[in-house]
């Protein structure tokens, strides 16, 4: 099977973050691979081990940010590909999904294309489907197990997680699929890998390399603001025994009809 897994870089979730001059700063802190993108590419690796096949980490951003790649790849991945273009800068979801759709294209040969379920930064949570949508391929969502997958008969059967229940869905490859932290723990890098990452080379593609224009954005961020202080009141609630504690911890929830 050949998979790709898109991934991104974006700043530790662990990082402090501001409002300077109007445009949103992370201070020196690292940047990381997306965290939901890890449970994507444990996925895709544990496919390509019951299947055979190869795995490609696929990410769009600046050439010196290589933290999501070489993380992939340092879980494993055999492949990756950066596209990066001067023009990327200022880009909304049609403009990133068009550029991935086209890498995506240019890889050729693929079975399936694995997202995480959102980026913790930018959060909108569209890529997978405005992807597949490019791709004319269907759009499996919020997988967490991939339960059948038969790459001779192009199909393949997962369950889509939802606070409802799980869902079993069916459907024909190339398919582009977004995984869930349900799907389970992803692995650590190994030390092993770890270095052959550090050693890695791949393609920078740009937009010329792809054959594509970017259409501009329809949508802008006129302004970026600190989210409102809010007052955050404490109080112990005292008792003489737990179920007393207890008691008066359910009537004020109820009195304020959080309950
Ligand atoms: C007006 C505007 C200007 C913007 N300017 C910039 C800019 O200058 N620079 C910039 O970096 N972003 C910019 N963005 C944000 C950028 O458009 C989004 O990061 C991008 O469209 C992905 O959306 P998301 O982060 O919400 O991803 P989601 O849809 O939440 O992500 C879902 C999954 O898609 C995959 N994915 C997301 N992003 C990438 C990526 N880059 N490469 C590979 N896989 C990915 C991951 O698997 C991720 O888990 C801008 C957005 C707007 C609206």
């Amino acid at each position: 099977m050949k998979i790709i897994v898109c991934v991104k870089q974006v700043p530790d979730t662990a990082a402090t973050m501001a409002v300077e001059n109007g445009n949103i700063s992370w201070g020196d802190a690292p940047l990381i691979i997306n965290p939901w993108d890890e449970f994507a590419v444990e996925a895709a690796l544990n496919l390509v081990a019951d299947q055979g096949g190869e795995v490609t980490a696929l990410c769009l951003g600046k050439e010196e940010e290589t933290e999501a790649i070489k993380h992939a790849l340092a879980m494993g991945a055999d492949a990756a590909v950066l596209v990066s273009d001067p023009a990327l800068k200022g880009s909304d979801n049609v403009a990133a999904s068009k550029v991935l759709a086209a890498a995506i294209t240019k890889i050729g040969e693929v079975d399936l294309v694995l997202f995480g379920q959102q980026s913790v930064d930018t959060d909108t949570g569209l890529l997978p489907v405005q992807v597949a949508r490019l791709l004319k391929w269907p759009s499996l969502t919020l997988v967490s197990k991939f339960e059948e997958v038969t790459p001779a008969e192009n199909s393949l059967q997962v369950v889509r997680s939802m606070e409802e229940g799980n869902q079993i869905i069916k459907s024909l490859m190339p398919a582009v699929v977004s995984v869930t932290k349900d799907y389970g723990e992803p692995r650590y890098p190994s030390f092993m890998g770890i270095r052959k990452a550090s050693k890695a080379e791949y393609p920078v593609w740009n937009l010329a390399d792809l054959g594509i224009d970017l259409p501009s954005s329809s949508i802008s961020w006129p302004e970026v603001n600190e989210p409102v202080e809010q007052e955050i009141v404490t109080e112990i609630i005292d008792g003489d025994t737990a179920e007393e504690k207890a008691k008066i911890l359910v009537e004020k929830l109820i009195a304020e009809k959080v309950l």
